[in-house]
């Protein structure tokens, strides 16, 4: 599988555009799997005329016959997934015996998206920006070691009821003597778990056996990445980060399989850098051009809908993420959002209120707020990149862009992304892994 397989993952704060470029390529892959997070994470795919949100079910599923691994770093809203599975269906997706839950995967209960609201209600200026979908509190238990974990939807019921029922019961008593809020109906919750446990059970099974029968029999794996490294519980802009780990190697623990079976990386980041709720943002732009970009680029989040915050590519933090996560090459997507700007900004080093210059980014959240970003500005291009599929098309200014940013970045461009449509894309360059995302894309 290491030479076949492939990893997706995203190099800035998330909502890259991972959506487009795993569907691009997941019809080349037997599997896709899904390793971090949960339906906090959304992923838009249009297929021809159609328009998909995913949550938690990887990307793959459009596509007949590819298997769809959820592995146990995951933390899984049953009602959730049966709600997103629905909707495939009742868009004619046939996705029966395709989904495979790790019984290892933390599940949410119904009282975690309480006691999500409840904290980040107490948290008044210091909201972390958290989607209110009990992630966090989920992944809280599963370190705390009394979280419920997907085999129990596989269990005889009696003992499903027993042991949700326990954890409920704690996490109510922590929302009335904490929090001083309501408890959350335990009837109503478990009625509502047990319906979805007759759905789920049957699709609870090992993910690592099964990746590595894939990889005897030959077949190829697609590891498909939530959020953003920039929002990695260790080294993205801590403490406003995503509650798992959003790099390559995760994916290894999260499935039970060495990481010698991952493949190369590819880092998708948008030609500009948008980012959701609180947190250290450098290059945002708070001005005209921001609310431009939001508007030409629909920068509204798919899971709820927040406007998202816009500022120009931040090279310093870019090169951040190809470091500690290993990116092999970038996807850009989003290149024709920039069609019509009067000029470009990239970030290339911050400097600190001392006066110092850095070029890396910061550890510590409150320093990376008070970073003033230093930019080179480059010329915008006059004609439109939108729907442009050969590289030799672009405005010249467009292809300095990319080469700018290659060099700044410091792996390169392989594919370009400039329009929402799966035919919007290019493959660039020379390198084996290039020609490989040619021959999957090509023998689609
Ligand atoms: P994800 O979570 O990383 O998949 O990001 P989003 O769900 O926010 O997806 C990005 C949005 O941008 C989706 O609506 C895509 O259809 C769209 N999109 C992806 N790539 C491009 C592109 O190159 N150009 C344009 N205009 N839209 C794109």
């Amino acid at each position: 599988m290491s030479q076949d397989s492939l990893m997706i993952i995203g190099g800035q704060w998330g909502d890259e555009g991972k959506g487009k470029v795993v569907d691009l390529l997941s019809g080349g892959f037997s599997a896709v799997v899904r390793y971090n997070g949960g339906n906090n994470a959304g992923h838009t795919v249009r297929y021809a005329d159609r328009h998909f949100a995913l949550h938690l079910v990887p990307s793959g599923i459009i596509h007949p016959g590819v298997k769809c691994y959820l592995g146990s770093g995951m933390v899984i809203d049953p009602t959730g997934l049966v709600a997103e599975m629905d909707k495939l269906e009742s868009e004619g997706i046939d996705i029966d015996g395709r989904i495979i839950l790790s019984p290892r995967a933390t599940l949410i209960v119904p009282t975690h998206r309480a006691l999500d609201a409840a904290r980040e209600g107490m948290r008044g200026a210091g909201k972390i920006g958290t989607t209110g979908r009990g992630i966090g509190p989920a992944y809280q238990d599963r370190a705390q070691r009394r979280a419920l974990r997907g085999h129990v939807l596989a269990d005889q019921p009696a003992m499903l009821r027993q042991r949700a029922m326990a954890l409920m019961e704690q996490h109510n008593y922590e929302l009335e003597t904490l929090f001083k809020t309501e408890p959350v109906d335990l009837e109503a919750a478990m009625t509502e778990l047990e319906k979805m446990a007759q759905r789920l059970g049957p699709m609870v099974g090992e993910v690592g056996p099964a990746l590595r029968r894939h990889a005897a029999a030959g077949e190829a794996v697609l590891f498909e990445g939530a959020q953003g490294v920039l929002l990695d519980l260790a080294w993205g802009t801590y403490p406003y980060v995503t509650s798992s780990s959003c790099l390559p190697g995760f994916a290894a623990a999260s499935c039970g399989i060495t990481p010698k079976l991952l493949g190369p990386v590819i880092g998708v980041m948008k030609a500009y850098a948008t980012r959701v709720g609180s947190g250290p943002f450098p290059t945002e732009l708070d001005d005209a051009i921001g609310s431009g970009i939001r508007e030409r680029g629909a920068e509204y989040g798919t899971t709820t809908g927040r406007p998202r915050r816009c500022g120009w590519f931040d090279a310093v933090a870019a090169r951040f993420a190809v470091e500690v996560s290993g990116i092999d090459a970038v996807a850009l997507t989003k290149l024709d959002i920039l069609d019509g700007v009067d000029e470009i900004k990239v970030a290339t080093s911050y400097k600190l209120p001392s006066g110092e210059t850095i070029d890396t980014f910061p550890a510590d959240a409150e320093v990376a707020e008070a970073l003033v970003p230093q930019y080179e500005t480059l010329p915008a291009w006059a004609a439109p990149t939108e729907g442009v599929t050969n590289e030799a098309e672009l405005p010249s200014e467009a292809l300095d862009y990319l080469h700018y940013l290659e060099e700044k970045v410091g792996v390169p461009i392989a594919i370009v992304s400039n329009g929402p449509r799966r035919e919007e894309t290019m493959v660039r360059g020379n390198t084996a892994l290039a020609d490989r995302l040619r021959g999957i894309i090509g023998s689609r």
